[in-house]
């Protein structure tokens, strides 16, 4: 059921705010995607993260659709000063990506890929997993550095360092990325790459987020398959010396 009266909701003091209709509906008329409340259609899947024994509740989530709908959601937060997180693939195993009866932006709307095949670079949205990201870069026969599993969020893990299959072969995931787009605190969109605004580009490539709500990364690609080999090599027991010596030699 959708609130009518206003909220109220966790402040960064580790107070709480009251926010009336009247600015709900203002933040709403600024964003394009919807304000979910508790109990809405989708609410159940908006809070729904990997470790399921975090039992941490938002008060209001945020779909946005682009770095538009973020910076409108960052000045309502900054202006309010309300407690909020960001939502990538909700993998972050203490939950990280929910702000306990705060404002929680769940990135899941922005989840596009493009794929420019003749420079090797991708342009991956905040919302994206891994394997929307493998979806789009294979049809070129292209790939960069992500991790293990498929359903984990490009965000977290980027912002966090990232390593996968890949990763001994081309760097980590933040060795691979170019640039990102990226909303401030102050409510600002800016790029950061090598060159401008580097040391938030340093920053961001392990920090692990919170230096700001990334509304793009860009990727460069490396040639991968679309053929691969991979998984256990087993050989019976009684090849063991052979087989070791090999390992040995080779490595
Ligand atoms: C099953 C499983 C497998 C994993 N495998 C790997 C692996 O192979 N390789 C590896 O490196 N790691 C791996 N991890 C760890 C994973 O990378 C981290 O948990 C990471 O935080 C998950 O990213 P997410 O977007 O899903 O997380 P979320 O929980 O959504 O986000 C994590 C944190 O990132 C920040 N964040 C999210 N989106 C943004 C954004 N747009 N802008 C700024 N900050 C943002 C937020 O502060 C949030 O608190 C794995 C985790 C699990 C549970």
């Amino acid at each position: 059921m959708r609130a009518t009266t206003g909220i109220r909701i966790a402040s960064l003091d580790g107070g709480t705010v009251e926010v009336t209709q009247g600015e709900l509906d203002t933040l709403d008329a600024r964003v394009e995607g919807p304000l979910v409340h508790p109990g809405d259609e989708g609410w159940d899947d908006a809070v729904l993260i990997w470790n399921r024994t975090v039992a941490k509740v938002p008060a209001l989530i945020v779909q946005p659709t682009s770095a538009r709908d973020v910076t409108a959601a960052v000045d309502f937060a900054r202006r309010g000063g309300i407690l909020m997180s960001i939502k990538g693939g909700g993998h972050n195993i203490a939950g990280t990506s929910l702000a306990e009866r705060g404002l929680t932006l769940d990135m899941s709307r922005m989840r596009r890929v493009t794929v420019d095949p003749d420079v090797r670079l991708a342009n991956v949205g905040p919302g994206c997993l891994l394997r929307d990201v493998d979806r789009a870069t294979q049809e070129h026969g292209l790939a960069t550095v992500l991790g293990f599993v498929s359903e984990t969020g490009v965000a977290g893990l980027t912002l966090g360092g990232g390593f996968g299959y890949l990763t001994r072969r081309f760097g980590w995931a933040v060795d691979n990325l170019e640039e990102v787009e990226i909303v401030t605190a102050a409510g600002e969109t800016v790029v950061a790459n090598r060159e401008t605004n580097a040391e938030l580009f340093w920053g961001l490539r392990g920090g692990g987020g919170n230096l700001g709500v990334v509304t793009r990364f860009t990727f460069r690609l490396h040639e991968v398959g679309p053929t691969i080999t991979g998984g256990l090599i087993l050989w019976s027991a009684d090849r063991a010396d052979e087989v070791l010596r090999t390992y040995r030699d080779l490595t």
